[in-house]
C-alpha cells in the first residue's frame, strides 16, 4: 500500500492514500475482504508472533485485512498520529478507549455534554468495575476541582452533542497532563478536516465514522486515532476482545472518505445559511452554532477550528409547548426524523431539556431540537421549515 507524498494537501490524500492500482490489478478500489482465515506460506510463518503484532498484520480475518489496513492508515495521516484502529461502531471507539486504558481504582474526568451513550459507558461498564468518573462543566476552563491523584483520562466532546458548547482543548489538555492524565477528544463533529486536536494537546481521537466518513447513512464504523504505547496497548486490547469490524462496512467507510472534502463544505455551507435565516425568526429564541458570531464560543471556534458541519441546534421561544414544536417536527417534509447523521439527507432529532446532566443543568427558553443539514438545495429546506412554523404558529393559537 502507498504512502502518501507529506506534501499532498488533505484532498489529494483523500483521493490517493490507501491505494495502489497496479497492486490491484489496475482496480481503483479496493475490494471488501471476505475473509476469515489467512494462508500462510510455512509453518514458520505461521508461527511467528512478530508479524502478528505489527500495525499492518494480515494473519487472521478478525485482526485485519487489507482494506482495513487502508482505511487506518488514511485516518492516522488524516488525524496526525502514528496509528488508528477501526471498530464495529462509533461506541464501539469509545469503550476501546474507556475500558482499555481505565483500571479499577482510576478516576475519569468526561465533559457533561458528552455524546449520551459514552455516559453510559461511564455510568454501567466503568462503575462496575471501580471507576469512578467525575464530570466537568462544558465551559469550564480550570481542571483543578476536579483532578484527583487518581485522575487517568480527560474525555471530551467539542462542541458537545445536542448543546453545542466547545472547550478549550489546549487549556484542558495542558492541566490534565501536568497531573499526569491522557486525554481523549471525540472529533465526530468536525472530523479531521475541521478540527486538529492533537495538535491542539491531546492524545488520543475517537470518531464516529458512522457520521460524515461513511456519509450515506448507510453502515456502522468507528476510528480511534493514537500513537506509541497506547496505540499499541489499545490494538491489543481491541484484538483481545474481538472488535472486527464488517467488510461491507469497511468498503463503505473507504469510499465516503474519497469525497468527505466534497461534500463537508457543502454541509457547512448549507447549515450556515439555514442557520442564519433561523436566527432572523421570531419563533427561535437561540440557534446553537459555532460559526454564527451569536455563539458564546464563536471565538474559541475561530481559533481551534477550521470549518464547521451540518449539525446545530435550535431553541425555540418559551411561549411554544413542547406539543407545538413536535406538531412543527412531525410535519416537516424534507427532515426525517431520526438520530444519527452525516449522510446526504437531512434530519430533525427533538433535544429534551431532560437531556442527562449531572455538572451543570441545562435548560433552554422553550423546546428545542437539532438539525442535520443534508446535500438538498437549502431554499428547499428553508420553505419546508418555513412551513413548520405556521404549523408551530397554528397550534398557539
Ligand atoms: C453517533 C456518535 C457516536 C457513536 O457512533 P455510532 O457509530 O453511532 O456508534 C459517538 N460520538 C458522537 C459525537 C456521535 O454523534
Amino acid at each position: 500500500m502507498k504512502k502518501s507524498d507529506p506534501s499532498w494537501g488533505s484532498a489529494t490524500r483523500l483521493a490517493h492514500a490507501g491505494r495502489d492500482p497496479s497492486a490491484n490489478r489496475g482496480l481503483v478500489n479496493l475490494m471488501p475482504a471476505r475473509a476469515s482465515t489467512v494462508i500462510f506460506e510455512t509453518v514458520e510463518a505461521y508461527l511467528d508472533p512478530v508479524p502478528r503484532r505489527r500495525r499492518d498484520a494480515m494473519a487472521y480475518g478478525r485482526i485485519g485485512t487489507a482494506p482495513r489496513r487502508a482505511l487506518e492508515q488514511i485516518y492516522a495521516e488524516m488525524e496526525g498520529s502514528e496509528g488508528a484502529i477501526a471498530l464495529p461502531s462509533g461506541v464501539a471507539a469509545i469503550s476501546l478507549v474507556l475500558d482499555g486504558l481505565l483500571r479499577p481504582g482510576d478516576h475519569l474526568i468526561m465533559v457533561d455534554c458528552v455524546y449520551k451513550p459514552a455516559r453510559k459507558i461511564a455510568e454501567l461498564v466503568l462503575a462496575a468495575k471501580g471507576v469512578e468518573t467525575s464530570f466537568l462543566p462544558p465551559r469550564c476552563r480550570d481542571l483543578g476541582p476536579y483532578l484527583r491523584p487518581t485522575t487517568k483520562l480527560l474525555y471530551l466532546e467539542s462542541p458537545g452533542s445536542h448543546t453545542f458548547e466547545l472547550q478549550d482543548i489546549g487549556t484542558l489538555a495542558a492541566q490534565a497532563h501536568a497531573a499526569g492524565a491522557q486525554v481523549a477528544v471525540d472529533n465526530t463533529w468536525a472530523t479531521p478536516l475541521y478540527c486538529r486536536p492533537l495538535e491542539l494537546g491531546a492524545d488520543l481521537i475517537i470518531t464516529s465514522g458512522t457520521k460524515y466518513i461513511v456519509g450515506h447513512s448507510d453502515a456502522m464504523l468507528g476510528l480511534v486515532a493514537a500513537s506509541g504505547e497506547t496505540e499499541t496497548h489499545l490494538r491489543r486490547w481491541a484484538d483481545a476482545i474481538g472488535h472486527c469490524p464488517g467488510s461491507e462496512e469497511l468498503y463503505l467507510a473507504l469510499r465516503g472518505l474519497r469525497t468527505l472534502e466534497v461534500r463537508l463544505p457543502r454541509h457547512q455551507a448549507s447549515a450556515l445559511e439555514v442557520a442564519r435565516w433561523l436566527e432572523t425568526r421570531p419563533e427561535v429564541a437561540e440557534v446553537r452554532h459555532p460559526a454564527l458570531e451569536s455563539h458564546p464560543d464563536h471565538a474559541l471556534w475561530k481559533r481551534d477550528f477550521g470549518g464547521a458541519c451540518g449539525l446545530f441546534g435550535v431553541c425555540l421561544e418559551g411561549h411554544y409547548s413542547q406539543e407545538a414544536a413536535d406538531a412543527m417536527v412531525n410535519s416537516l417534509e424534507l427532515f426525517g426524523i431520526g438520530a444519527s447523521w452525516g449522510g446526504y439527507e437531512s434530519l430533525v432529532a427533538p433535544t429534551r431539556s431532560t437531556e442527562t446532566r449531572t455538572a451543570e443543568p441545562w435548560s433552554t427558553p422553550g423546546p428545542a431540537f437539532r438539525l442535520h443539514i443534508g446535500l438538498e438545495d437549502p431554499k428547499d429546506l428553508i420553505r419546508d421549515l418555513e412551513a413548520g412554523f405556521r404549523v408551530l404558529r397554528a397550534e398557539r393559537e
